[in-house]
């Protein structure tokens, strides 16, 4: 068994995940930029944060035979202020040239403001002017639908972004129809409690079919699962979907996204 896991936190995670998610399957993992638990006192804090996430966890994942990739930007719960955000977002495009980087994320919402609007819109730039991948984070519970709206709106109105290079992450059974029915990719994100719970992912895997469909852990510093995808695998075997299928949404799925960064080469063949 083969997986990837596009989209967790591993500078919140131990080593041991490695390599139990090694020992699971996991060959490649893509991390995101996020909000720290904290917020950064200085735009020199996301330089370091930058550093750890293009050299030091490339080198902890590769230990363990999992390839590491990674999203830069500023996260919506730090871009509320215009003028602290626009200092971060100087420093991501020397940042860009790195081997493992394949886009902007994740970036979105979080509450919804007029300010993280302006800073998510002035990203969304930034990955057009340097032909970026994208990955997007929603926002959660009640303002999620219209995060999403606002968000997906956002992308289209730049005029230049073609939405199958843009991911849209968080969806649940309210949001990702709207999403697919746009033309993006959507995420599933595997949770323990809130977002989706493996059954809720093969649920919607069963309403909405597998295409441009996959499912990630976002394991970061909070209650999640780093051995997540591999779960929700064994929840489909379970209720009898075939090996193929199960292989589209963990492996081929993300790779075929991924893949259209040229960084995304895999050295171990699914
Ligand atoms: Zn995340």
């Amino acid at each position: 068994m083969r997986y990837i896991d596009p989209h967790i936190h591993m500078v919140s995670r131990s080593t041991d995940d490695y390599q139990r998610m090694a020992l699971a399957g996991c060959i490649a993992v893509t991390e995101p930029a996020f909000w720290a638990g904290y917020d950064r006192s200085s735009a020199q804090g996301f330089f370091d944060y930058f550093r750890l996430l293009t050299e030091v966890e490339p080198r902890r994942a590769a230990q363990y035979g999992i390839q590491h990739f990674t999203w830069l930007c500023i996260n919506p719960k730090e871009a509320d202020d215009p003028g602290f955000a626009r200092e971060v977002i100087k420093i991501i495009p020397e940042f860009l040239k790195c081997p493992t980087v394949l886009g902007i994320g994740e970036i979105g919402l979080n509450k919804n403001t007029k300010n993280e609007l302006t800073i998510l819109e002035e990203q969304i730039e930034l990955a057009a002017n340097h032909d970026q991948l994208i990955l997007v984070h929603t926002p959660h519970l009640e303002d999620k639908r219209k995060g999403t709206l606002l968000i997906m709106d956002a992308l289209q109105n730049q005029g230049q972004i073609d939405p199958g290079r843009v991911l849209i992450d968080h969806v649940e059974e309210h949001t990702v129809e709207l999403v697919l029915d746009r033309g993006f990719w959507a995420g599933m994100t595997l949770y323990p409690d809130t977002k989706c719970t493996p059954q809720r992912a093969a649920d919607i895997i069963e309403v909405y079919g597998n295409e441009r469909i996959w499912m990630n852990s976002a394991g970061d510093w909070g209650p999640s699962d780093p051995l997540a995808v591999p779960k929700a695998r064994l929840e489909m075997t379970r209720r009898g979907h075939s090996s193929a299928s199960i292989d589209k949404v963990t492996l081929e799925n993300p790779q075929d996204f991924l893949s259209q960064s040229p960084r995304f080469q895999l050295t171990e063949s699914p």
